[in-house]
């Protein structure tokens, strides 16, 4: 089954659109490239009380609270859970605001939820030589590498666009059952995007709530940060992409970006190829030793801006993390510092 979006309706910011029955699309504006987010409603009854069940909940800008306000204003009916799939700021960011307006209850899986404390509490006074390192070891120039830790200094970090996190949660796990109006909704996790991401999937409406995990048209950032420079995020995610064909080929996917659609198997197994393209391709080119920033080419054909080359070093070091964990490049450190991938 080939991918083809739903034949709906892109809502405008801040306004529903239903996608099935009982569920509604919601967009919030992102200030970045990707310059939205898509969230869901689901029909849901708390303690005898009709209201939605929220699925994500946009970046914590005034922008997004501005139309979070008028939408409630016309909505009718309470939020009566506040479900987050990971803990990134455009999924994360407003959860903290509505919890406490509405002081519903607050469902995460509990690395993210953890991590997302973490993250938003910033580095209280630790010091940053590890994110100087992290940038050496991946190639980039010493001017580079001095910009960003002059920006650092003034940046004040993901607490900024995340609201206050709620200091309780509901942890789901995988296999859990997480009941929304009528429905049994089940619990799936997925690693490697962020560390223990949730997805959804009603078996009786055969309906997957994706997150980040399974996005169509684009492929979800993978990345090896400076928090842990070892990480395998790579093989994380192509270890927990495969369990989706195991889903109903005819799934609807509510993604949290681009648009609802059909054909998960054939877009769960593009995102695989595409990364094992990557992988092959970096094979051949590191039977030269080569730099994380030297990939870049290898990995990204288009021009990158500044914003976009932070992820696209993270997202070129865990390919070579995977080569080099799955012993088939050497990682050594020359003497610049710089790790150089050679095929072996
Ligand atoms: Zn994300």
């Amino acid at each position: 089954m080939q991918v083809t979006f739903i034949d709906t309706q892109i809502p405008k910011p801040g306004t529903l659109q239903e996608v099935a029955a009982g569920i509604f699309w919601l967009r919030m504006p992102l200030p970045f490239d990707l310059d939205h987010i898509n969230l869901y409603l689901l029909e849901d009854n708390q303690n005898g009380q009709d209201g939605f069940a929220l699925i994500d909940t946009g970046i914590g800008t005034p922008k997004t609270q501005e139309l979070w306000d008028v939408l409630l204003e016309t909505l009718g009916k309470p939020i009566t859970k506040v479900i987050v799939t990971h803990l990134h700021p455009d999924h994360i960011g407003m959860a903290g605001y509505l919890v406490e307006k509405f002081r519903v209850p607050f469902y995460m899986s509990q690395v993210e939820y953890f991590t997302a404390r973490a993250l938003s509490a910033g580095a209280r006074g630790a010091s940053d030589w590890q994110d100087d390192e992290y940038l050496v070891r991946c190639g980039m120039s010493e001017e580079y590498v001095s910009n960003a830790k002059e920006n650092r200094k003034s940046n004040k970090g993901v607490g900024q666009v995340i609201r206050p996190i709620p200091l309780q949660f509901y942890r789901l796990q995988a296999g859990d059952n997480l009941r929304i109006g009528q429905h049994e909704w089940q619990v799936y996790i997925g690693r490697g995007h962020s560390p223990e991401h949730v997805c959804l999937f009603n078996p009786v409406t055969n309906i997957l709530i994706s997150g980040d995990h399974v996005l169509p048209g684009i492929s979800p950032n993978i990345g090896v940060y400076s928090t842990e420079p070892d990480a395998n995020s790579l093989k994380l995610y192509l270890d927990t992409l495969p369990q989706f064909t195991q889903l109903p080929e005819d799934t609807l996917v509510l993604p949290s970006h681009r648009q609802p659609f059909h054909g998960l198997h054939t877009r769960v197994n593009d995102l695989i190829s595409h990364h094992h393209v990557h992988l092959d391709n970096l094979r051949e080119f590191c039977k030269q030793g080569k730099t994380i920033e030297q990939c870049l080419p290898v990995l990204f054909k288009r021009k990158l801006s500044a914003q976009n080359l932070f992820f696209a070093i993270a997202e070129a070091f865990s390919h070579l993390n995977y080569l080099y964990f799955a012993g088939e490049v050497s990682r050594e450190i020359n003497a610049e510092g710089q790790f150089i991938f050679t095929k072996k």
